[in-house]
């Protein structure tokens, strides 16, 4: 924990911490250090940990990297967290993300990184010059610059998967409903899924057996599914494996040097083993529409309970209620944030309703149908996870480019089915590139050993 605490303070410049909190973490540490002593150590027991800033925390603030949350500290632990602390892991702080998890570069935070008066943006440890992906990009770089062995992130379209690709980790999404989203500040409920990020597949699936499991009094779409080991089939033979490609996955848009680096990647499948079979998601250019009506749709729900009066930031000078909640909202939303809440808001109302939310609804539904037509004929799939490497800082000032490079990592995500990025080599300039592993619902164990088998 010191090492890593101590990483965390000389690595400011990359402004992946928002939180630190040495006392709390050491007074952790020595706990975890007497259980050892004693033989009572639980599993995780002294593994330093860093959590996204979408997990509510006791022992530090909790920001969701938005200024509406400015000086909220919340009374209780999120599930997730809760769960890892059990499991003897040690808090090292928060990390930084895009405001209430809204972006793909980490460039939507609102919130001073530790050691800065100022919000600033994440780096990519690989080329300082670049984003780390987001939402959890706070987590994808405090592992790839190893100011943390282990962290959490949250995945509501790609969140895990985009970033843990433009930082060069693992990261996994498990099903829907395998984690708990008890104390995950909501974005889009029927999407968010929590996953762990760390170096190996091997580490992901000894986080991810400690963050999962049912939570049903607190998270009502918590699966009734006992917690398993995840890491049960690591090591196991690919031989045989039909790992599915899809066409779509492959288009137009692809990079040069992605595209190079997943064949690669799928090469390797090859020899060890696996049969690559063609396969066809023929909907995945609609996922883009579809989230983004859908993920707004929510978040707009979600974000009215931020209203000046329950929790964080309220504004300072207003005449009467109406104009405080509109203050507070104006001044402690950032324009992204905004942004979804109009769209959502366009989209849920009547007249529009029927035109763009139902639609989208049932379209998510014809995705998922999708996919389950796909696994019969493969047992994972596998394709790239963004359409290219870590962009430059400031470049994608266009929302709508933005949203379009989510097209990969969406499809998985409607359906609610584990998705993972697996390192897979580098593109141009030495910029990593990800694999993207999906499974049918269930099969994380299965993504794992497909992922340990590639490192
Ligand atoms: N980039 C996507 C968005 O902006 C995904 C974010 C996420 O998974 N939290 O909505």
């Amino acid at each position: 924990a010191q090492h890593f605490l101590a990483r965390a303070k000389s690595h400011q410049h990359l402004g992946a911490y928002v939180a630190l909190n040495e006392d709390a973490t050491l007074a952790q540490a020595r706990a975890q250090d007497a259980s050892i002593a004693a033989g009572t150590a639980a599993p995780l027991a002294g593994v330093p940990i860093a959590h996204k800033d979408i997990f509510v925390t006791r022992d530090f603030p909790t920001t969701a990297a938005s200024r509406m949350l400015a000086g909220y500290r919340s009374p209780f632990d999120a599930t997730v967290v809760a769960r890892l602390a059990e499991a003897g892991c040690v808090t090292l702080g928060k990390l930084n993300c895009d405001e209430f998890a809204m972006g793909g570069t980490n460039e939507n935070s609102a919130v001073a990184p530790v050691g800065f008066d100022a919000p600033r943006p994440v780096r990519n440890p690989w080329d300082g010059a670049r984003v780390p992906g987001g939402s959890s990009g706070g987590s994808a770089a405090a592992v790839a610059a190893r100011l943390a062995p282990a962290v959490t992130g949250t995945d509501t379209g790609g969140s895990i998967r985009q970033p843990a690709s433009f930082c060069g980790v693992t990261g996994i999404k498990p099903t829907y409903g395998r984690a708990s989203r008890y104390g995950m500040i909501a974005f889009a409920s029927s999407l968010d899924q929590a996953g762990p990020m760390a170096r190996s597949a091997e580490d992901c699936a000894l986080l991810l057996s400690a963050m999962c499991g049912p939570d049903p009094d607190r998270d009502s779409t918590s699966l009734d599914r006992p917690a398993e080991d995840f890491g049960r089939a690591l090591g196991d033979s690919l031989e045989g494996l039909r790992i599915g490609v899809p066409a779509e996955f492959f288009g137009e848009g692809l990079a040069a040097d992605v595209h190079a680096a997943v064949d690669a990647a799928l090469k390797e499948y090859e020899k060890l083993g696996a049969r690559l079979v063609p396969i066809t998601l023929p909907r995945t250019d609609l996922s883009v529409p579809v989230y983004y009506i859908l993920a707004p749709a929510e978040a707009s729900s979600n974000l009215s309970r931020f209203d000046g009066v329950r929790y964080g930031y309220r504004a300072k000078d207003y005449a009467d209620l109406l104009d405080m909640y509109k203050k507070t909202r104006a001044q402690g939303f950032g324009d992204e944030v905004k942004r979804r809440i109009m769209i959502g808001t366009y989209v849920l109302s009547e007249g529009y309703y029927d035109a763009y939310y139902l639609q989208a609804q049932k379209l998510r539904r014809m995705i998922a149908d999708d996919f389950q037509a796909a696994f019969k004929e493969c047992d994972l799939i596998a394709g790239p996870v963004a359409p290219t490497t870590a962009w430059r800082l400031g470049s994608q000032n266009d929302p709508v480019a933005n949203y379009l490079a989510d097209i990969y990592t969406l499809p998985a995500s409607l359906a609610g089915l584990p998705g993972m990025s697996v390192p897979a080599g580098f593109g141009e300039g030495g910029l990593p590139v990800g694999l993207q592993l999906i499974g049918n619902y269930f099969q994380e164990a299965r993504l794992l050993n497909a992922a340990h088998r590639l490192q």
